[in-house]
């Protein structure tokens, strides 16, 4: 891992913050140039929050199971990418393999940190190309320097826009083929009823899983994203991330969330139910070509006029993504699994579509 990382993170001399140069408890607190005063009813706004989040990670642990001593909390998960991105990549020297169609920020992120974006499409039924990918992976290590070479690649299970997520055994064979860092995008990992990559941290040391409170937890707006990966790694991105990244408020509804499981799951459950009804009444309407299988809270659907379809459910106040610039996605929509009226709204709107 030390010779993946760039050399200014390897010799990174970490910000020393307050709360962490103090942990335990204490009556007066003056090590911080913070405010005693709370104007807005809130115990958890006017201190800064806890750098490490250990009552988050403890929850995400006996909640979750994730180990622990293996996590690291982002503002949101997009944040950890950032964070992966700046450990990992020399600008204008090392790049990403992505597998397109995916998640936009990857992409974005890359931009931002001036590395290069190298791409092996997912086949056009958004399978992991395997036999590409082997290819790619043995060629890019016969060719690379010590200037310039592949650091990270992004696997994105279920995979957003597609909905589907990749068989764990595939995740493996990339991990022991790759001597970079693989990251596995979890985001929407509570909707599949596959393994987690979790399950693998122990066999491969430059894996790092993401997950996320943005989807299935219904906190998007609180930004809380977790990495877990070899303590190795979690130690670095600890030492370069914004030290009060995650804010107290934030950490407070995380844990609440995290308390009441047993409503999340029946939420769940909820859209489990709606994502089942919605594949058999999206597969019965005209205008609708073909409902990709979904292991999220979405699906991809090809329409027979994608564009047409979008600009017409807009007018009537219903808001889906058109992804027909994505690569293998021509014509499609990507629809959010909403509530069962939300989803009515929108099965009734694309009938009358159909008898119009
Ligand atoms: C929504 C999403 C994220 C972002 O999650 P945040 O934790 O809200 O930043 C990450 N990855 C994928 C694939 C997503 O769809």
């Amino acid at each position: 891992m030390r010779e993946l990382l760039r050399e200014n993170i390897a010799t990174l001399r970490p910000y020393s913050c307050a709360r962490n140069d103090f942990t335990g408890e204490a009556e007066v607190y003056l090590d911080a140039n913070e405010n005693w005063q709370d104007f807005v009813g809130r115990e958890d706004a006017n201190r800064y929050p806890d750098p490490m989040a250990v009552h988050v990670r403890k929850a995400l642990e006996d909640v979750l199971g994730l180990p622990f001593d293996h996590t690291v909390i982002g503002n949101g998960s997009d944040e950890l990418i950032d964070n992966l991105f700046r450990c990992f990549c020399r600008p204008q020297k090392d790049t990403v393999l992505l597998m397109p169609p995916t998640y936009g920020a990857y992409r974005v992120f890359a931009d931002i940190n001036d590395v290069r974006v190298e791409n092996v499409p997912l086949t056009p039924d958004f399978q992991i190309d395997m036999p590409a990918i082997t290819s790619y992976l043995a060629e890019e290590k016969g060719r690379r320097t010590q200037e310039s070479r592949l650091k990270m690649l992004f696997i994105c299970s279920p995979n957003n826009p597609s909905g589907n997520a990749f068989p764990l055994d595939e995740v493996r064979t990339i991990c022991s083929l790759f001597d970079g860092i693989v990251v596995v995008d979890e985001a929407y990992f509570d909707f599949n009823t596959q393994e987690s990559a979790v399950s693998l941290l122990d066999e491969y040391e430059n894996l790092v899983v993401l997950r996320t409170l943005s989807k299935c937890w219904a906190l998007a707006s609180a930004r809380v994203g977790v990495a877990i990966a070899s303590k190795e790694i979690i130690a670095v991105i600890r030492s370069m991330k914004y030290p009060y990244n995650v804010g107290g408020p934030s950490q407070a509804i995380a844990l609440k969330a995290l308390e009441q499981a047993d409503q999340v799951q029946k939420g769940l459950a909820m859209i489990k139910r709606e994502r089942e009804r919605l594949s058999v009444e999206l597969a019965k309407l005209s205008c609708v070509v073909q409902v990709f299988k979904s292991d999220a809270n979405f699906f991809l659907v090809r329409m027979t006029d994608a564009a047409g379809i979008y600009h017409y459910l807009l007018g009537k106040g219903i808001i889906v993504r058109n992804r027909s610039k994505e690569m293998h996605c021509e014509n499609c929509l990507r629809i959010t699994i909403g509530s069962e009226h939300e989803n009515d709204v929108l099965l009734a709107a694309l009938k009358e579509y159909d008898h119009a």
